[in-house]
């Protein structure tokens, strides 16, 4: 009998007639999904937490096509071809995406449990308009003869849906490098399927090691968290997994002060530690997602810093070719002398204080 997260990857909710059977599907998200050409689904697990009757619910936006992709007035053609630096001389296999010197992004597979609507690698993912070849081996060997990389991010579309055996393949090549100190995962499964972190996961990228394995998911709203997340998280960090939260700045989904600290906090509670919010990039036909830049700085100002635990803050960056900015809110130093700084806090209070000054 197959596992259960294959059963649930089986099962994938992709066609209209088997939304149907978790929601009443509005005029427009039926003409998107009979119209454009684009590849979308979920988990019949994450469908299951959708709103049957509201259209704005937060897990509906972001798995329902809409006719609003149509439209493309600020995000960039090639984006990704941009963003990973494919047109520069340096030559990489299509498996490697290069921003840093000292890390890469290895793409593995380029098939996702859920096709983000929001999703910045969407012209590879979601829209396919872009065709890469993935050759792990190939990609494997090109990390192998680069000695100045020392941190390796496993991307894809979402390369926890490997098998056991090839992601155990995976480990442990590229722990056998020398050069390679740490391995990262991005992975939206303990999200939209949490059924993945089956014992043999746990024994195939987890256990103790001197190269650790983290795992970065993405969660963008407190629905978006179950039992079951908590469950999967923790079943992780049980074999020395660590879980960090990369979540995507969305418009009408989590860019209200009171959504915005919810999510942090459960974040916290379920044991993931947010470490990025990203700007939405401004991949092609994703527009009506995107809030004005300095959103997210307002919003760890407003919502975070000084409100909840400074644990609950993750740094709010803009990704580009050359690399995550971070834009995060700037209102402290009010005034400076000699010997004395004036700081304001989360609440407009402020205050003196001594210290080293700058040159
Ligand atoms: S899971 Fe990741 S790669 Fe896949 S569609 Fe969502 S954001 Fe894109």
């Amino acid at each position: 009998m197959a596992e259960e997260w294959v059963e649930q990857m089986q099962n994938q909710v992709n066609t209209l007639e088997e939304l149907e059977k978790y929601i009443n599907v509005t005029d427009d998200e039926r003409a998107a999904i009979q119209t454009l050409k684009t590849r979308w689904g979920t988990t019949p697990y994450f469908a299951s937490l959708m709103d049957k009757d509201d259209p704005q619910c937060p897990i509906r936006m972001q798995v329902i096509p809409s006719r609003k992709e149509e439209l493309n007035e600020f995000g960039m053609d090639n984006y990704l071809v941009w963003k990973e630096n494919r047109a520069t001389g340096e030559v990489r296999p299509d498996s490697i995406a290069r921003q840093y010197d000292d890390r890469i992004a290895f793409t593995v597979v380029e098939v996702c449990a859920n096709y983000c609507r929001h999703c910045f690698r969407k012209e590879l993912v979601v829209d396919q308009d872009l065709q890469l070849h993935f050759d792990v081996d190939e990609g494997l060997q090109w990390i192998a003869d680069h000695r100045e990389i020392r941190d390796v991010l496993i991307t894809g579309g979402d390369p926890l849906l490997l098998s056991d055996d090839k992601l155990e393949y995976l480990v442990s090549k590229l722990r056998e490098i020398p050069h390679i100190e740490m391995i990262r995962f991005g992975s939206r499964l303990p999200i939209v399927l949490p059924h993945r972190i089956t014992e043999g996961l746990k024994k195939a990228i987890g256990g103790f090691h001197p190269v650790p394995v983290w795992v970065n998911t993405q969660c963008n709203h407190p629905k978006e968290i179950t039992e079951m997340t908590e469950r999967a998280v923790y079943a992780l960090m049980s074999c020395g997994i660590n879980v960090g939260n990369q979540a995507v700045l969305l418009k009408g989904i989590n860019d209200d002060v009171s959504t915005f600290r919810e999510l942090h906090q459960k974040l916290l509670r379920t044991r993931i530690r947010p470490y990025y919010l990203f700007n939405c990039e401004p991949a092609p036909g994703i527009d009506h997602f995107r809030t004005p830049v300095e959103k997210g700085a307002e919003l760890i100002r407003d919502a975070l810093r000084g409100h909840t635990t400074g644990m609950a803050q993750p740094t709010y960056v803009l990704a580009t070719n050359i690399g995550k900015i971070p834009l995060m809110p700037d209102y402290y130093i009010v005034g400076k002398n000699e010997k004395e700084y004036t700081l304001r806090n989360h609440k407009g209070q402020l205050t003196k204080t001594r210290v080293i000054p700058a040159n």
